[in-house]
């Protein structure tokens, strides 16, 4: 038998033969290990312990220790476990997938009747049953027509069809838990008994076509969570509940700052209070855009398929655009246009306008560009995934030389904004060179660097994801974490050294010669729809005072005081501060709860005392009880806080 050499993390290499398993490899470097092993990594993808290792190569014994690897197994398991109970408990259920997402697994089910929440609990009561029974996990390759054969037998017709969809040739893979089947690619635990059966819950049941297709079977999905121990989960659920109380669509209804509604899917209908907030963040990003050195453009909405057609978007991302066609002077024959899904041709269009030298370079060109892109309406989400949005876009054109200083200048840009909108814990993603390609290896090494150098240059460390670049150029993402630990993706910086071939954009260089310019989109809020639901879940409605779609109310305690009131808004708001009057003949406590339910972050209250003596009771959201203040200086406190951060 061949000899294979397997390199261990130490460094430490050992000859095993070939088809040696991953559990004999932890076995022969000690029982102990064996005992704690739960999958390993060759060459950095992720196996079973009973999967023969047939070539030499890099290996890592992964124990539950190993978070990633665990948590894999043990939410790919559940979902494994959870379909046995569910067809241990309803054996006419058909089962079809059950992949492990974010925080769990989920798996569809074909059954006539629906799923209840009551039925949840049965499943794992049947779930816990099963892990305490400690059942052997075993693998085998199967061949098609065997496997063809199982599953007619059994009558699954969905896994059939999935067969039906593996590439001729490959090999099928069976897994057991217990004596429940599956057709899975792996890996998976040893026993049944590895799963912690107080550290997982099931969470809902939602409808979900049968291969994301409206026109095939509608299934029902139960999702689950799944952590390594009790107290993860619990950390998971507490977080589960502050999210719903921060959710921004409960928000947005109680502050009065959108609606949406069923003639115009995805698309937000802002009220005045949600649009102060738009606008204000708009005035911030448009004054620092200025100081940063940016030019402000607009362009069209509405655009023929020509262009799209050179800048590939046709070809590649037409299933997500709106196509607008028009009877042109009624002639009876439509031409066709899309509702732009982003800006980047537009841009080139300008930048092509008149001839460009490399003195003008780098040219910063923004847009708040107002895009629509079809989304499935089982994507929608709030304000937070939408059809039509705004992002704060805009392209750099520089030379490939020019791509460091810029990308360190952006992300010097993207610290500062998010600083000021209260977001200090943010990281770096850095993707690289995908195995599909344009370019030059030389280029692709050159660009990469300069993203990596730009950040190191900025003072920021950066995760490196291999092959996750699009096909013409690395990007960088920067990652927000909210005041819940929650993530979320916003601002981007891709290399483009593409669309400016494709729409044949040239600048004239120093050698008086013709040269293409780099294009770099760039992003820091990434759509002012999204970012604005951002800001209302991490600060749970309660926004910065800069930001407060109302800022103040000034409440009459008695009627003889309303006089006084309006002056106080009037004065107010001769400051700028977004000042209302309420003299509604109602109690004082009543309009307070009111006010503060719409996450107003300051009451003045008015009674005769204070029209005497000229002065306001202040009472700020969410401190205790509240304090006397003359008049002149409560308006000069809160126009000092309503100033923005950038012009303080
Ligand atoms: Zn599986
Ligand atoms: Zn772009």
């Amino acid at each position: 038998m061949s000899q294979i050499t397997l390199t261990f993390p130490d460094g430490n290499a050992r000859d095993y033969p070939a088809g040696v398993t991953a559990a004999e490899v932890a076995e022969s470097i000690a029982p102990s290990l064996a005992k704690r092993a739960i999958s390993a990594s060759l060459d950095g993808s992720h196996i079973d312990l009973a999967w023969p290792i047939t070539a030499s190569g890099q290996i890592a014994i992964h124990s539950m220790k190993d978070e990633a690897q665990a948590l894999e197994l043990i939410r790919h398991d559940f979902a494994h476990v959870m379909a046995r109970a569910v067809q241990a408990i309803w054996p006419d259920v058909k089962v079809t997938i059950g992949p492990v997402r974010d925080h769990g697994w989920f798996y569809d089910f074909d059954r006539a009747e629906p799923f209840t929440p009551d039925d949840l609990g049965a499943i794992e009561g049947k779930m816990k049953e099963i892990i305490n029974a400690r059942e052997p996990v075993r693998t085998e390759i199967w061949d098609r027509d065997r496997a063809i054969a199982h599953y007619k037998a059994a009558n699954e017709p969905f896994k059939l069809e999935l067969i039906d969809r593996i590439p001729e040739g490959q090999d099928l893979r069976m897994y057991w838990h217990g004596d429940w089947q599956d057709l899975c690619r792996g890996p998976h635990l040893q026993n049944t008994g590895q799963l912690p059966a107080d550290a997982f819950k099931l969470t809902h049941i939602a409808g979900a076509y049968w291969l994301g297709d409206a026109t095939r079977p509608m299934l029902q999905r139960i999702y689950g969570v799944a952590f390594r121990n009790r107290d993860d989960l619990k950390a998971h659920m507490t977080m589960l509940e502050e999210a719903a109380k921060r959710d921004h669509r409960k928000l947005g209804r109680e502050m009065d700052l959108y609606h949406m509604q069923e003639e115009a899917p995805g698309q937000v209908f802002w009220h005045p209070n949600g649009w102060n907030i738009y606008t204000t963040l708009q005035d911030y990003m448009r004054r620092k855009q200025r100081a940063d050195g940016y030019v402000e453009v607009n362009t069209p909405q509405v655009v023929s398929r020509k262009l799209w057609e050179e800048s590939g978007h046709w070809e590649n991302y037409q299933e997500n655009m709106f196509i607008v066609e028009v009877d042109e002077e009624h002639a009876k024959t439509k031409t066709i246009n899309a509702l732009k899904p982003m800006n980047c041709p537009c841009h080139v269009q300008i930048f092509n306008h008149g001839l460009k030298s490399y003195r003008d370079l780098p040219l910063r060109m923004a847009e708040f560009g107002s895009c629509n892109r079809y989304e499935p309406s089982g994507a929608l989400h709030g304000i937070m995934r939408v059809r039509g949005f705004t992002q704060d876009d805009a392209h750099i054109f520089c030379t490939e030389d020019q791509i460091e200083a810029e990308t360190k200048k952006f992300i010097d840009f993207l610290a500062g904004i998010y600083s000021d909108l209260g977001f200090e814990g943010w990281r770096i993603k850095l993707s690289t060179r995908p195995e599909k390609r344009i370019g030059t290896e030389e280029s692709w090494d050159r660009a990469e660097a300069a993203l990596g150098n730009a950040c190191k240059a900025a003072g920021h460390d950066y995760t490196v994801f291999p092959g996750e670049g699009a096909f013409y150029g690395p990007k960088l993402e920067f990652v927000l974490t909210d005041a819940i630990g929650r993530d979320w993706q916003c601002g981007t910086l891709q290399v483009d050294p593409n669309l400016p071939e494709r729409l044949d954009a040239e600048y004239v260089g120093a050698d008086g010669h013709k040269h293409r310019p780099i294009m770099l989109h760039r992003a820091v809020l990434g759509s002012f729809e999204r970012f604005i639901g951002i800001l209302i879940e991490n600060s749970a409605g309660k926004l910065p005072f800069w930001l407060a779609p109302r800022q103040v109310v000034v409440a009459s305690i008695v009627s003889d005081a309303d006089a006084y009131v309006h002056e106080v808004v009037a004065a107010l708001r001769d400051r700028g501060i977004r000042a209302e009057a309420d003299i509604r003949n109602e109690k004082i406590n009543y309009k307070v709860r009111e006010h503060s339910v719409g996450r107003v972050p300051a009451i003045l209250a008015i009674g005769m005392k204070e029209v005497e003596d000229r002065t306001v009771s202040l009472r700020r959201l969410d401190a205790q009880g509240s304090r006397t203040v003359t008049l002149d200086q409560v308006v000069a406190d809160l126009a000092a806080e309503a100033t923005p951060p950038d012009l303080r």
